[in-house]
């Protein structure tokens, strides 16, 4: 189990949770690291939440492979760029398709922050009607990155090995928020960066 610990990344959806390190309360918008431990009260992981500052020169983060951590190929390009410096970069992004990487980055957070005016119920709304059905007890931030992905790149297509249409663009790879069964997350994901779908023409 302790092999797959690692640390995920986020903003801050509020100005509420405080660093696990210092204790100060972590504004909203501001990043987040999430240290991954094994839960002392179930099977699964718990997750601490930091200051990037706060964390980045404790326990093994700087020698903590890249291609382990979670959610850092979402955030905003120059925080990805920051991060990368930082951690061991196992995720090289070849020269030639950075301008464009960059560029699809750059498109989904515009679509995103447009739609953070909307509602999370109308956005559930519109995926479902694209084939993308989501329940209820979905995190609405997943809505909003499913929505945004949408509207900036089409629709995905499903994913090849739990069927449902639950790829998630993240940027430089694919990964799937689908299920293989009631209990069974599907673990799909893709780092070719060549089958990335071309950006459309604006
Ligand atoms: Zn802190
Ligand atoms: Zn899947």
């Amino acid at each position: 189990m302790a092999a797959n610990l690692s640390f995920q990344f986020q903003y801050s959806k509020t100005s509420r949770g405080k660093c696990k390190t210092c204790g100060d309360v972590i504004e909203q918008g501001e990043i987040k690291v999430g240290r991954e431990t094994k839960s002392r009260f179930h099977d699964g992981i718990e997750v601490q939440w930091n200051h990037l500052e706060c964390i980045e020169n404790k326990y093994n983060f700087k020698s903590t492979p890249l291609s382990t951590m979670k959610g850092w190929e979402k955030l905003r390009w120059d925080d990805i760029l920051h991060i990368k410096t930082i951690v061991e970069d196992d995720v090289p992004i070849a020269t030639d398709k950075i301008e464009k990487i960059k560029k699809k980055n750059e498109r989904f957070w515009k679509a995103k922050d447009k739609l953070s005016e909307v509602q999370a119920k109308l956005l559930r709304e519109l995926l479902t009607e694209n084939g993308i059905i989501y329940g209820e007890k979905i995190d609405n931030e997943i809505l909003y990155d499913a929505a945004a992905d949408m509207l900036e790149f089409g629709v995905m297509e499903e994913c090849p090995q739990c069927h449902e249409r639950k790829l998630e663009n993240h940027i430089i790879n694919i990964v799937c928020r689908g299920n293989m069964t009631e209990f069974v997350k599907c673990d799909y994901k893709q780092m070719i960066l060549i089958q990335l779908k071309d950006i459309k023409q604006v």
